[in-house]
């Protein structure tokens, strides 16, 4: 009988660390999300403001999904305490329930943040991007310039990272003073900095294998990069690990058309991998769509 009444508290005690834990943890996921805006609204200028987005959003939200997560099984733990004062065998099984109910809830949610959300929050990203610059001197409105316009202002090596798509660069100008603002964004490919020349243009240009990667061990690859720029070239070692990946190039080459069509406002390319992510590239002109797809590897 004592051994029972002393379980009965044990339940009682339990509860209601289930509950102020759940309060507790809702109200850290609020605050996480409030600080976050508060955060991003505190930025004033816009290209800040961008950077600041693109590189917290995503992850404060699944930190705050996580913590939803483990509140719901933290409520879970509570349901129907009459029936588990009976016997403490449903204790665990109550508790392995409201595991896999948080886990569930956690994973569902972190999954919407990480397919979904991407395209919600490049909308958010490109209103930032495209916001009318203002000219600190003269307080006029700037001008973003197209891509044909915007070269003028480009040095020679910018213009080679643009080639290859590892920056994208914005230039806007203030029509009446000629006073130009150039804001260098992530371009859709990645190219590391040339030690040369400096440029973020040096790029794969052919692969050797040395050794085959077997189910047993790990191979090696010998990658000869080039710059695009200044022509300089190095070469790297690197691991094969055992499992191969897919390569899916083919495949996303098919898949990608960019279709001969008189008047093109934008062209838009998505990626999907094998694994899932979902990746949209956005263009202004054909051409550039064709040269993303050959540099596309
Ligand atoms: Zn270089």
């Amino acid at each position: 009988m004592s051994d029972n009444s002393s379980y009965v508290q044990f339940i009682e005690i339990w509860s209601l660390i289930m509950v102020y834990g759940a309060v507790a943890l809702l109200f850290i996921a609020m605050a996480v999300v409030i600080t976050h805006h508060i955060k991003v609204s505190s930025i004033k200028d816009y290209k800040l403001k961008y950077e600041y987005i693109n590189k917290n959003e995503i992850r404060w939200y699944k930190f705050t999904y996580i913590l939803i997560g483990i509140a719901v099984a933290f409520i879970c733990n509570t349901y129907s305490n009459e029936t588990v004062m009976l016997n403490y065998a449903w204790f665990f099984v109550r508790f392995f329930i409201a595991m896999c109910i948080g886990t569930l809830v956690g994973y569902v949610s972190i999954l919407i943040v990480k397919y979904y959300y991407p395209g919600k929050m490049q909308k958010k990203l490109d209103k930032w991007r495209f916001m009318p610059r203002i000219n600190p001197k003269t307080g006029n409105k700037m001008k973003l310039l197209s891509e044909e316009e915007e070269d003028v202002h480009l040095g020679e090596g910018m213009q080679a990272e643009e080639e290859v798509f590892s920056v994208d660069y914005d230039v806007w100008i203030d029509e009446e003073t000629q006073d130009v603002k150039i804001e260098k964004y992530d371009g859709y490919m990645s190219a590391l900095k040339c030690g040369s020349c400096g440029f973020q243009t040096l790029k794969v240009n052919n692969e050797e294998i040395l050794e085959p990667a077997t189910e047993e061990k790990d191979g090696e690859l010998l990658k000869n990069y080039v710059c695009s720029y200044c022509k300089s070239t190095r070469t790297t070692a690197h691991k094969i690990s055992r499992l191969s990946n897919n390569d899916n190039e083919e495949y996303i080459r098919n898949m990608v058309m960019a279709g001969k069509v008189s008047t093109v406002a934008r062209i838009k390319i998505q990626i999907i991998s094998a694994d899932g992510d979902v990746k949209s590239f956005d263009f202004q002109q054909i051409e550039q769509a064709e040269n993303f797809l050959k540099e596309y590897k």
